[in-house]
């Protein structure tokens, strides 16, 4: 379903990515709630395996931030975890089935998926794990085989 971007409405929501903003998000029914303060460390693009055989698509587009700039706001008791190693702990709500995160514990981060936060401009720079890439994109943005070098990958580049 194709919808537009919701105009801001009210001061707790902005489409500017300031430093102090908050954004709040929510799975698909509404029940788990979300904030996440601040801006991101980093927006782009995740082509690997996983995630693309847990999401059900052929890329995921993620926003990463650190953890504890992250909060849920209601419906905790409904966010199960599934882990299918210790890089990547991904969470979805119980009872309508929707994705909300994935945490990294050991780099002190979380992917709030960008399709969760609809009042953050959603800025990619980087597109990670292209060598696993199944939907090429032309964008002109970097291309790294797997991670950066400063979460623990190779930050070798790649060709579009
Ligand atoms: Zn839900
Ligand atoms: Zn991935």
């Amino acid at each position: 379903m194709h919808r537009e971007q919701a105009p801001s409405r009210g001061r707790r929501e902005t489409a500017i990515n300031s430093s102090n903003a908050t954004h709040y998000g929510s799975c698909f029914c509404g029940a788990v709630r979300i904030a996440v303060r601040g801006e991101p460390l980093g927006m782009g693009y995740c082509h690997c395996q996983s995630c693309r055989s847990w999401s059900a698509s052929p890329v995921n587009a993620f926003t990463l931030w650190k953890s504890a700039d992250v909060a849920l706001e209601s419906g905790a008791e409904l966010v199960e975890t599934y882990h299918q190693t210790p890089r990547s702990f991904r969470k979805w709500c119980r009872k309508c089935g929707g994705h909300v995160m994935t945490d990294h514990p050991l780099w002190g981060l979380i992917d709030v998926f960008a399709a969760v936060l609809p009042t953050l401009a959603f800025q990619p720079a980087v597109h990670v794990n292209y060598a696993e890439s199944v939907l090429p994109n032309r964008d002109g943005l970097p291309k790294l085989h797997d991670f950066p070098k400063d979460l623990g990958g190779s930050g070798i580049s790649v060709p579009e």
